[in-house]
C-alpha cells in the first residue's frame, strides 16, 4: 500500500495527519477485520433488542414530555423504567436523572439492602476506587456515613489466578460469616489490571451462592459493561444491576442519571432509599425532556460498538509499539476499557494530553494531574466531552502511580477514536517517547 495516494495526501493536507502513521493504522485495520465483524454482529443484535423493546412498550412522543414538582403520574419516567426492565431482562427498574453518578446508585443499592450488623462481600476483588470511602474499608477511622460507620462490615475475595470468581472461597466465607447480606460483583475492570467478568461466567457462581444462601442480595456494578455482550446480569440471577447513564446505556445523549434493574423486591427496597419509605418510586420529576434518555438507549448498542472498535484498534497499535495492553486486541471484551501500560509518568501524561487535544470540546485545554474526590492517587483525566465527565465519549484516565497504566475508553464514533490514536502516536513520536 503506497503512502502517496489521494487518501493519505488528503488527510495530511487537510488535518495534518502523518502519512506514515495513517498508513500504519490502515494496515492495523486490515489485521483486525474479523474482530470488527464480531462487534458489528453484537451491535446489530442489541440494536434489535432495543427496538423490539421500544415497540413492546409502545413508546410515543408523549413520553418525552417534561414534568415538574413531585412528578406524580410521570408517564415519561414510568415508561422509561418499563423499557429498561425489558431491555435488561428484569422484573423491575428505576431510571432516574436524580442519581448524579454511578457511585451514587451503587451506594444507594448497598444502603438499600444492608442493615447495621450485616456484612458486604465483594467477590471480584477490590471494588472501584470511589467505593472505598463509601464502604469505609482500609480506613483507620471509617468516613462519616460510610457503611462501616453504620456498623456494616466488609470482606472481599480476590479473583483467582485465571481472573475468575473464586467460588469455593466465596462459599466458605458464606458458611463462616452468616451476617453476609449482600454480594458485590463488578463486571468491568475499573481501575484495576484484571480481566472484565463475562455475564456468562457469573451464572454458575450466582447459582451456587443462591443455593447456599437464598437470602443474600447479589448486586452487580454494571458500569461500562452494558451492551458489550448479548445478555445482561439480571438474566443470570443478579438481584440488582446498576450503572451510570453517562456511560454505555445513555448512548452519549443522556445528560445525567443512573439506572437500576432487578427483582421486584430488591428494586422496591432501592426505591425506599431513592426517596423515602413513604414515597418510593412515585415521585421524581424532570423539567427537561426525557427524549435524550430514550434516544440515548436507542443509540447505545451502536455507540458501544464504536467504542469497542476504537479500543480494539488502540490495543493492537500499542501492543505493536511494544507496550503491555489489557485486553489484547483479539477475543472477548466485557467492558469498553482498554488498559495500556506506559514506562513513565511522562509517557502517561503525554498520552492523556494528546487524547484531550484530539477532542471536539475543550481540545485546547491541557489536562494536568489533580486530587479528584473519591480517588486515592492523583489522577489525570482527558475528557473533551459534550456531557461533563461522560466516559462513553472518548476519554482517558490514569492514576499517577507506577505501573503507569492509562485507562482509555469510549468514543461516540470510531472515526474519532482513530483520529485521536493517529495524533497520539504522532505526538509520542515527536516527543521522542516512541519511535516508529
Ligand atoms: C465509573 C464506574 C463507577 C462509578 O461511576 P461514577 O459515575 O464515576 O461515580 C463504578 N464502577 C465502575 C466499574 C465504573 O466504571
Amino acid at each position: 500500500m503506497g503512502t502517496n495516494n489521494f487518501y493519505y495526501n488528503e488527510l495530511h493536507e487537510n488535518f495534518g495527519l502523518s502519512k506514515k502513521i495513517t498508513a500504519i493504522i490502515k494496515k492495523a485495520e486490515k489485521a483486525i477485520t474479523s474482530e470488527f465483524e464480531n462487534i458489528d454482529e453484537l451491535s446489530e443484535y442489541n440494536q434489535y433488542k432495543v427496538i423490539k423493546s421500544m415497540q413492546e412498550c409502545r413508546i410515543s412522543e408523549t413520553h418525552f414530555m417534561p414534568t415538574t414538582g413531585y412528578g406524580y403520574g410521570d408517564e415519561g419516567r414510568a415508561r422509561l423504567e418499563e423499557l429498561f426492565t425489558l431491555v435488561f431482562d428484569s422484573q423491575d427498574a428505576l431510571v432516574r436523572p436524580q442519581w448524579g453518578s454511578g457511585t451514587h446508585v451503587i451506594s444507594d443499592a448497598l444502603y438499600a439492602v444492608l442493615r447495621p450488623g450485616d456484612a458486604l462481600l465483594s467477590i471480584t476483588g477490590k471494588p472501584y476506587d470511589t467505593l472505598e470511602e463509601t464502604i469505609g474499608f482500609s480506613q483507620d477511622n471509617p468516613p462519616q456515613g460510610s457503611l462501616m460507620d453504620w456498623g456494616i462490615s466488609y470482606k472481599q475475595v480476590e479473583l483467582n489466578a485465571k481472573g475468575e470468581i473464586d467460588i469455593q472461597k466465596v462459599l466458605d466465607i458464606l458458611d463462616e460469616s452468616k451476617n453476609i447480606k449482600a454480594i458485590l460483583i463488578q463486571r468491568s475492570r475499573g481501575y484495576e489490571w484484571r480481566p472484565s467478568i463475562s455475564v456468562y461466567d457469573m451464572q454458575e457462581p450466582i447459582r451456587k451462592i443462591k443455593e447456599r444462601r437464598p437470602d443474600v442480595f447479589i448486586i452487580v456494578d454494571n458500569c461500562y459493561g452494558e451492551f458489550t455482550q448479548k445478555i445482561e446480569p439480571s438474566i443470570v440471577g443478579a438481584d440488582i444491576t446498576v450503572g451510570s447513564l453517562i456511560k454505555n446505556p445513555g448512548g452519549g445523549l443522556a445528560p445525567t442519571g443512573a439506572y437500576a434493574v432487578g427483582t421486584k423486591n430488591a428494586i422496591d427496597l432501592l426505591s425506599y432509599r431513592l426517596t423515602s419509605p413513604a414515597i418510593g418510586r412515585e415521585v421524581g420529576s424532570y423539567a427537561a425532556t426525557y427524549l435524550p434518555f430514550y434516544q440515548g438507549l436507542f443509540m447505545a448498542p451502536h455507540v458501544v460498538g464504536q467504542a469497542l472498535k476504537g479500543a480494539i484498534l488502540a490495543s493492537y497499535l500499542f501492543e505493536a509499539l511494544g507496550y503491555e495492553v489489557l485486553p489484547r486486541w483479539k477475543g472477548e471484551r466485557e467492558d469498553i476499557i482498554q488498559c495500556i501500560r506506559f514506562n513513565s509518568d511522562e509517557e502517561l501524561i503525554a498520552f492523556c494530553q494528546a487524547i484531550q487535544q484530539a477532542s471536539p470540546v475543550d481540545g485546547h485545554v491541557v489536562p494536568v494531574p489533580w486530587e479528584m474526590p473519591g480517588y486515592m492517587h492523583k489522577v489525570i483525566m482527558a475528557a473533551g466531552t459534550f456531557i461533563q465527565g461522560a466516559s462513553i465519549e472518548l476519554s482517558a484516565d490514569a492514576p499517577i502511580t507506577p505501573p503507569y497504566t492509562a485507562y482509555l475508553q469510549g468514543g461516540l464514533t470510531y472515526a474519532h477514536v482513530k483520529y485521536a490514536l493517529t495524533s497520539v502516536i504522532s505526538q509520542l513520536n515527536e516527543k521522542g517517547l516512541i519511535s516508529i
